[in-house]
């Protein structure tokens, strides 16, 4: 590790490798953890486990399916049921094998089981297809994710990234002070004023991770210019709220998601907003939106909004305007955001003001092909790993644990080449030219997948395009 580096984030850093473990296999350590997930869960979980009827509706809407027939959702679910007929039925615990009740119990069936959490992006395509509403991704997600990460099968980036944010170590990194420095300046200068930070009192406050300044800063400055045109009484966080937030909810470690969106929570509720105002379509706006209020216990006093929602409302109020042009734009629906939550309408509402060219892609709303990147598998390329790398000021030996570990990642980019190009072809048959979107992993498996396929687009963040049409 660097000399250079802080000691706090050093130290956290080793913490955080404690926990990756890509070679053991501790039984009754596993054994506690499945015991552990299955006395958590709830009678919906337990519906998706019991009511399968193995009908393969679902298969053909999963990214990962034309990858491997055996990365099928219920073929990945199904070591989840595996587990839940051993421990927790009596005919499972007689019968065993015959009747496909078993547990984990060498090391190659971890090294399966996380290889099986790495094909699913949780992007809700087989639930929105099962005929009995049957969510394989939330049980791959909700049981298998803690499973493998607690048992030490966990990518060192993910350990890493999370046990920076969990303890806010990320912001004392030279590389990450710039990046949230250099947007915060381009805000200032696109308004031509300072905007005052962290404002008590302001109704509207836009949710800001160093991921938003990171992967689209463009995206940043143009929600601040929507939001100071409108003239919205509205302020913005001094530090980033997150690296993006909750990171532990990707691997499964539900105190760390606790703590983290207790601290966001804790903010807002120190400004006293009445709507949160979130950039990110992707897995954090879910979070914030749906699961932090079962998370913490409690009624959000405000609302939270994705920018999508917010410029509909603000065009229909007439409190901006925009020049609309002739651009060939569609429009793709981060998983999180339709799917998961239920926002498909607003963006094309607005796209279609701001463009004359706007059209569909063929599959979109809750029939939207997944990106393939989501889950955390957009940040387990050796090129992203690489650029985080380098910008903490570690060798890249430190972010990947093992020669087992970096075969997992080479493989798991070759699955996701092939996941993403479903996306890329329903984007050619659009003959669209730009592509927006509201996701930082989704912006950036498209691109990828659009290099790799030879298609010539350009994809934006939906708060820059809307920023550059304002009249
Ligand atoms: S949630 Fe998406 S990626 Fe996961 S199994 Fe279902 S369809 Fe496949
Ligand atoms: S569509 Fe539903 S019932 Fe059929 S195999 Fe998939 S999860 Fe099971």
């Amino acid at each position: 590790m660097s000399a250079q580096l802080p000691p706090q984030v050093k130290r956290v850093i080793d913490e955080a490798l404690r926990k990756v473990d890509w070679q053991g296999f501790d039984k009754e350590k596993v054994n506690a953890i499945i015991n552990e997930l299955l006395g958590k869960l709830d009678s919906v979980q337990v519906h998706f486990i019991e009511d399968c009827v193995g009908c393969a509706a679902c298969a053909p809407a999963c990214p990962y399916y034309p990858v491997s027939e055996e990365y099928g959702p219920v073929e990945k679910a199904e070591h989840v049921r595996h587990m839940y007929r051993k421990e927790a039925t009596i005919l499972g615990k007689l019968l065993g094998p015959l009747l496909n009740a078993k547990k984990p119990s060498k090391p190659e069936h971890l090294d399966k089981l996380v290889e099986l959490v790495y094909r699913c992006t949780n992007c809700g395509a087989c639930y929105v297809s099962c005929p009995f509403g049957i969510d394989s991704g939330a049980l791959i997600r909700g049981f298998l994710a803690p499973l493998v990460s607690k048992a030490g099968r966990l990518p060192a980036v993910l350990a890493i990234f999370e046990a920076m944010e969990r303890t806010g170590v990320y912001m004392d990194i030279p590389a990450f002070q710039q990046i949230w420095r250099d947007v915060n300046a381009k805000i200032d200068q696109a308004l031509g004023k300072p905007v005052p930070r962290d404002r008590k009192g302001a109704e509207y406050l836009l949710f800001l991770d160093l991921s938003d300044a990171m992967f689209y800063p463009g995206a940043v400055v143009g929600a601040a210019k929507i939001l100071d045109r409108a003239g919205l009484d509205w302020t913005l966080p001094s530090s980033p709220l997150g690296f993006r937030p909750p990171i532990g909810a990707v691997v499964g470690f539900s105190d760390s998601t606790k703590q983290v969106l207790k601290q966001i929570d804790d903010y807002v509720e120190s400004i006293g907003a009445k709507y949160l105002v979130v950039l990110d379509g992707g897995f954090v706006y879910p979070w914030l939106r749906w699961q932090m209020p079962k998370v913490l216990g409690k009624k959000l006093s405000y609302r939270v909004l994705h920018i999508t929602e917010l410029v509909v409302e603000l065009l229909k109020q007439g409190r901006i305007k925009l020049k609309p042009t002739n651009d060939a734009v569609t429009w793709h629906d981060p998983c999180q955001l339709a799917r998961r939550s239920g926002v498909t309408k607003e963006p094309v509402e607005a796209l279609r003001a701001a463009s004359k060219g706007f059209r569909l892609l063929p599959h979109h709303g809750a029939e939207s092909y997944c990106c393939g990147g989501g889950g955390g598998i957009g940040c387990l390329s050796l090129h992203m790993i690489e650029m985080m790398a380098k910008m903490i000021g570690v060798d890249m030996s430190v972010m990947i644990s093992s020669e087992k570990e970096k075969e997992f990642l080479v493989k798991t980019q070759e699955a996701w080449s092939i996941a993403v190009k479903r996306k890329i072809d329903d984007i050619k048959k659009s003959k669209a030219k730009i592509v927006v979107t509201a996701c930082p992993v989704c912006m950036h498996s498209i691109e990828g997948g659009a290099k790799l396929y030879g298609l010539d687009i350009e994809v934006k963040h939906f708060a820059e395009y809307i920023a550059e049409r304002l009249a």
